[in-house]
């Protein structure tokens, strides 16, 4: 426990990844600890809407091109999950505990904190259990979940939007990939969780969208985007192109609040524009924010918290200063 580093950054999705990379390009000595549970440590999508600068790629080449840049500038990463942050400027410590992808169980010091924790997506349940759905959330075109980012793809497909959570998210995805298709049917899940007694499902009676309800038995599935197959438990079989998740999220924030970082009504970190927490030396950056879930904007969020890290570390006299110059404002740009 010896090393003090400048700066530990909480989860190494793109905006961890993207946060280390900038601190250890300036020479910072920054750890990412990561339990290895973002979204693109598993996808086999192409990521459409987000270009590396050479051929669009997959989540998981895109997280090793990231993760490698990282490395490559200097910042150290471990497979390790933090269950606890605690002390305060200018030092933290770190404590992380082993979980079902890690071993570690350490106590870590920084000056600085990163939160790139992500979001937690509830998956629809499958017999009884939504661990037996991630074959086909993790498998190519098998099932989708952002419209920002798969709706393009839909194109001319049965899609069947899976509900796990109100009325008002399935029709979100109907209406967003409508301009794709219309051969779009939704499915309430019994067992979503937004409780049904809750949902107003006049409005899918008014909607252009057939729909059903009932709870996933089984799901057959042979490739990625050729016809796959839900069973209900009431034996009724839908088929489809494409599964399109309509989920709930939950910010993964829990070890924030616990140090006192102040969340909003959703659970997600509040922040200034640029990522800075309400606790000194605290900035989050990426899902764990208010923002939409996109790489690019995790991408970018890791950036500018990073940015701010360094010179918060580099410079006591700015550490309250404007990054973006106000001053520059005024000047008569022609
Ligand atoms: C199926 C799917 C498809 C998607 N497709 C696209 C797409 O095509 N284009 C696009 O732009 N976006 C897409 N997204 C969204 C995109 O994946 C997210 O917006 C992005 O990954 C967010 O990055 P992040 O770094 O903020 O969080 P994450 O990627 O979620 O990374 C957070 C990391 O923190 C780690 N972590 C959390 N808590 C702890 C802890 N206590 N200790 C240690 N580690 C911890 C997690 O294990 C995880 O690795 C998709 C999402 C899903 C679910």
């Amino acid at each position: 426990m010896s090393i003090v580093y400048d700066t530990i950054i909480i989860g190494g999705g793109p905006a961890g990844c993207s946060a280390a990379l900038h601190l250890g390009y300036h020479k910072r000595k920054v750890l990412v600890l990561d339990r290895g549970t973002s979204p693109m440590h598993f996808h086999t999508n192409s990521i459409m809407n987000f270009s590396t600068g050479m051929a669009y790629t997959e989540g998981r080449t895109l997280i090793r091109q990231l993760s490698g840049a990282a490395k490559g500038a200097g910042a150290k990463f471990r497979p390790a999950n933090v269950c606890e942050v605690s002390g305060a400027y200018p030092e933290f410590t770190v404590e992380t505990e082993p979980s079902y992808r890690t071993k570690d169980r350490s106590l870590y010091k920084a000056k600085t904190i990163i939160f790139a924790t992500g979001t937690a997506r509830k998956h629809p349940i499958v017999d009884g259990h939504w661990r037996k759905w991630l074959p086909i959330a993790n498998a190519g075109n098998g099932a989708f979940y952002c419209p920002d980012c798969e709706a393009p793809l839909t194109k001319g497909k049965r899609v069947l939007v899976v509900n796990v959570g109100t009325v008002g998210s399935a029709l979100h995805i109907a209406n967003s990939v409508a301009r794709f298709t219309k051969k779009i049917r939704i499915l309430m899940t019994e067992d979503a969780y937004v409780p049904f007694r809750d949902q107003d499902f006049s409005k899918l009676d008014e909607s252009p969208f057939p729909w059903t309800s009932g709870k996933i038995k089984s799901v057959r599935f042979i490739m990625p985007g050729t016809s796959q197959t839900l069973v209900l438990e009431s034996g009724e079989r839908l088929s489809a192109d494409v599964f399109f998740v309509a989920f709930v999220a939950k910010p993964r924030t829990e070890i924030a609040q616990a140090l006192g970082i102040e969340v909003d009504d959703k659970g997600n970190i509040v922040t200034d524009k640029r990522g800075k927490t309400n606790v000194e030396g605290v900035w989050a950056a990426g899902d764990c924010r208010a923002i939409t879930q996109q790489v690019a904007m995790a991408v970018g969020t890791g950036n500018y918290a990073a940015l701010m890290v360094n010179q918060f570390l580099g410079n006591e006299a700015e550490k309250e200063a404007e990054f973006d110059h106000p001053e520059m404002r005024e000047l008569p740009f022609l």
